[in-house]
């Protein structure tokens, strides 16, 4: 793959693998460049076979130029791969990150030593079924991971300064990229989800823990890791594992979630059973689903206000509390600001860890191609 291509010649390669195929012409028009540029700097992405020219929609009569480009998104295979304190969640995908295998294994235990057997034998599995060589494989995982080496420390897993990148590079003789399981995900909605449209805005996960990410103007902004863990809510709401009363890890954190209803029950509840409780219109999974959604609201409009991106997807494996509860979301949204911050409505994508593992995959697609 080449590495060195000039930043216009990536921007023309991305912008076709991210929003399809289009004409030379159509690529001048949208990037603000004269067709003899663009004509002049498709040729080697063509002659490199980083773009083809597809004749489908060839009109008689009519030049290069109305030829649309794409890429051959089936000639490359990515492996993304999610770590949790319970599983291993492994996907491959081609250029578009669309998922065409997935294997979930378990985590052995917390020592590196079994976490790094568990992942190579997880993606040597996942490379011999896909049939052909892989590009890049991408590795997430919930923490603070830095300079796309070292989990400097992960809660989850209980590590700290720990160059799994290295280690693993070791073992896998294919690109490996590291990052935090977040940035997976933001990158994975800017380049295929709904990020794609929007040059700003913003992610809220929940889930075992609270994730954010943001961008600004097509760039991912470098952000602390969870900032919204702790955001208070409430100062009379419920502890959380390190003392605050009512921050959003205290009401929205699966744990929590389960933790509240099984209270309130006097049973062990979890997380799923309270989704069915409050479906079922349980007085106690419904008040606990809806003041995590509350609190959900209340962090979305903060990031309003503090960034004014209005474009915010809420995912994570425990969104479904966004869709049981919209009336307490909007609630939360609109607590302190009369309805006028967050004029669009939230998108909320229901997702599973395999979903984390595309984003794992993305962050291999965005650093190989073009
Ligand atoms: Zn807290």
């Amino acid at each position: 793959m080449p590495t060195d291509l000039p930043p216009l010649s990536r921007k023309i390669a991305v912008e076709v693998l991210v929003h399809g195929p289009q004409s030379r012409a159509q690529l001048a028009k949208k990037m603000g460049l004269s067709p003899a540029t663009v004509t002049r700097i498709v040729k080697p992405l063509v002659e490199m076979g980083v773009l083809v020219e597809s004749d489908a929609i060839r009109t008689p009569g009519r030049g290069r130029s109305s030829l649309p480009l794409d890429v051959v998104a089936d000639d490359y295979r990515f492996v993304g791969v999610k770590l949790t304190a319970d599983s291993i969640y492994g996907v491959v995908t081609d250029l578009r990150a669309v998922v065409l295998d997935s294997e979930t294994a378990p985590v052995p235990s917390f020592d590196v030593a079994d976490v790094l057997g568990a992942v190579v034998a997880l993606v040597e599995r996942l490379r011999a079924r896909a049939g052909r060589a892989l590009h890049g494989v991408g590795v997430t995982v919930g923490g603070v991971v830095e300079k796309g080496e070292t989990v400097a420390d992960s809660p989850f897993l209980h590590w700290h300064e720990v160059s799994f990148r290295s280690l693993l590079a070791g073992e896998i003789d294919i690109p490996l990229y590291l990052a935090n399981d977040v940035v997976g995900l933001t990158r994975a909605q800017q380049w295929f989800g709904h990020g794609r449209a929007w040059p700003h805005f913003a992610l809220l996960t929940i889930g075992a823990g609270i994730g954010y990410g943001l961008v600004i103007n097509d760039e991912v902004v470098p952000t602390l890791v969870s900032p919204f863990s702790h955001f208070p809510v409430d100062p009379h709401g419920p502890l959380c594992p390190v003392g605050h009363r009512g921050c959003m890890t205290a009401y929205a954190t699966s744990a929590a979630i389960s933790a509240a209803v099984s209270f309130g029950r006097r049973e062990e509840v979890s997380y799923d059973e309270v989704l069915q409780l409050a479906e079922d219109d349980d007085p106690v999974a419904t008040r606990v689903v809806g003041e995590a959604a509350y609190a959900l609201g209340r962090a979305t409009a903060a990031v309003t206000s503090l960034t004014g991106v209005e474009r915010i997807v809420l995912s994570g494996e425990g969104i479904a509390i966004a869709e049981l509860a919209p009336s307490a979301l909007r609630a939360g949204r609109h607590a302190y600001d009369g309805g006028r911050t967050s004029a669009l409505e939230p998108v909320i994508r229901p997702m599973d860890f395999h979903e984390w593992a595309r984003g794992a995959a993305v962050i291999a697609i965005q650093e190989v191609f073009p």
